[in-house]
């Protein structure tokens, strides 16, 4: 059974002086390959490392070093654009961009520029509202890290680290097709999903492992693209939100002030919450773009990449699916549930043999709560996937109302106990027996003369007063249907 998404049809607009705003936003993703080694050298990628301890004779560009591609890096290229359903090219080719910057020793950056390892893709980008947005991959390039200029060390002097230097990186470029702050963010936070599911880059924004430069322009709705600005390095998923919004917000004010946008490059100042001009378009550098004569062109066989799809675990969209048809879930708890590898495993493992609605609603809501309030990743949940299973069962069963096993699951993530101990521990199973509640219904009458009469009266809203006393006369552990069913008969009969 093929799953059928919801797609996202309402185009974001802002409100101007003069009237309504579309945003047009393009994004430019650096991601760090997942390697041990870089790309043109042996060095380590480790992060953390004492400055300049992991610099290659080739990553500190010392006359006379060869780059030697390293295989793996090209194979998570590869990995990456079969992930986004993109056109693998046979052949790319590396060149040189040549610029001069004090933490890139060569001169120049080796990089991909007319012929990318990747062609065209797409991904499915999931909305908060939980509707599905598609946005276009132009291509996505292979290319080397710079080195970090460090300008606080020292009062004279700005000090050069390469570790980083040489490191691979993928350029991933969307097509202009984003539509607003949410939107970026969601593209973003979907890529960096199968990023992660593929094991190619580990989306870490903190370390600086997943990057993003923002291209924004504004038009009238109908009206052609207009003229864009590029914010760089935007190294937060809020930032990324904040610096498109406000940028839109400055290019609206300009235009309707009778001015014009300029093309140019801009950075996000995240303290003062604006963008700022670095450089306009007549300063743009002339990279002076050729083939690098130190390395062969990159060919891939099509035994090469179909031995790389072979290898392509189950990604978020065709999990989200399968929950969707298997376990009958919603499109937005799968989308949930399939956001991380590791949460979707989890989820698996404890809706095996039980009521997987249930299971899904325990693991979103109770499940990440307690985590969230925790500071917890879901690898190191206090609550196994074979626990958090037997606790709905017990509700399932009818051992214990879904209202105790909240108690119950606060002392499993507290104390790791199985529930079932905790059940028994605590002498909260459900009372079964219904002599037991027909006297616990018949205290609560008997104690409360006037509003059974106001009940008998036609005050029937008085039915959740009665529950709620037998209840609490229970200590929670009477079946509320059980209590209904036997209060309705007692009253009205
Ligand atoms: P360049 O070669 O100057 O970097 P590209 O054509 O590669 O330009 O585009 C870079 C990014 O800008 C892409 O992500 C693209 O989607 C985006 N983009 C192109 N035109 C616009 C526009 N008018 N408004 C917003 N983004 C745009
Ligand atoms: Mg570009």
């Amino acid at each position: 059974m093929e799953a059928v998404l919801e797609r996202t049809t309402d185009i974001p607009t802002i409100e101007g002086a003069t009237g309504l705003w579309q945003m047009v936003i393009g994004l430019e993703i650096h991601a760090q390959v997942t390697s041990a080694s870089k790309l043109f050298s042996g060095a380590s990628t480790g992060f953390g490392a004492p400055p300049n301890s992991h610099v290659s004779l080739v990553d500190a560009a010392m006359p006379g070093m060869l780059p030697v591609v390293n295989g793996h890096c090209i194979a998570q290229a590869v990995r990456t654009g079969l992930g986004l359903e993109a056109a693998i090219n046979p052949v790319s080719v590396f060149e040189r961009k040549n610029y001069f910057y004090p933490d890139l020793p060569f001169g120049y950056q080796i990089s991909q520029y007319q012929h990318p390892i990747v062609g065209n893709g797409l991904v499915q980008v999931d909305m908060p509202d939980g509707t599905v947005k598609e946005v276009g991959i132009t291509r996505l390039h292979l290319e080397m890290d710079a080195g970090k200029s460090l300008h606080d060390q020292r009062p004279e002097a700005t000090l050069v680290d390469l570790n980083r230097a040489g490191v691979a990186l993928m350029e991933i470029v969307s097509e202009p097709d984003i539509r607003g702050p949410e939107e970026a963010m969601a593209f973003v936070r979907k890529l960096r999903s199968i990023l992660r599911y593929l094991g190619t880059c580990d989306g870490n924004m903190e370390e600086g492992n997943l990057r993003c430069d923002a291209n924004v322009s504004v038009r009238r709705p109908g009206d052609p693209y207009g003229t864009r600005c590029e914010i760089k390095n935007l190294n937060s998923m809020r930032f990324i939100g904040r610096a498109i919004e406000y940028e839109a917000r400055r290019q609206i004010e300009l235009i309707e002030g009778g001015g014009t946008v300029d093309q140019e490059t801009r950075l996000y100042d995240s303290s003062r919450g604006q963008t700022r001009s670095l450089r306009s378009k007549e300063e743009a550098h002339d990279y002076r773009y050729f083939p690098d004569p130190d390395l062969l062109p990159v060919v891939l066989s099509d035994e090469e990449i179909a031995a790389i799809k072979a290898d392509l675990p189950e990604l978020p969209d065709a999990k989200r699916a399968r929950f969707m048809a298997d376990y009958g879930l919603s499109q937005y708890d799968a989308t949930v549930l399939v956001a991380e590898r590791a949460s979707a495993d989890y989820y698996e493992l404890a809706a095996k043999g039980r009521d997987a609605k249930l299971v899904a609603n325990w693991v979103i809501s109770e499940l990440f709560g307690a985590l969230n309030r925790t500071g917890r990743d879901i690898e190191d949940s206090p609550v196994a996937p074979g626990q958090l299973g037997a606790l709905v069962g017990l509700i399932q069963d009818g051992t214990i109302s879904g209202r105790i096993a909240k108690d119950v699951f606060l002392d499993m993530v507290e104390t790791g106990r199985d529930p079932d101990a905790i059940v028994e521990a605590k002498g909260l199973r459900q009372i079964q027996d219904t002599g037991a509640l027909e006297q616990a219904v018949d205290g609560v009458l008997a104690a409360n003369p006037d509003k059974v009469a106001e009940y008998q009266g036609g005050k029937v809203k008085l039915m959740g007063f009665f529950v709620g006393q037998v209840m609490k006369a229970t200590q929670g552990k009477a079946n509320p249907k059980a209590v209904n069913n036997i209060l309705a008969a007692k009253l009205n009969g």
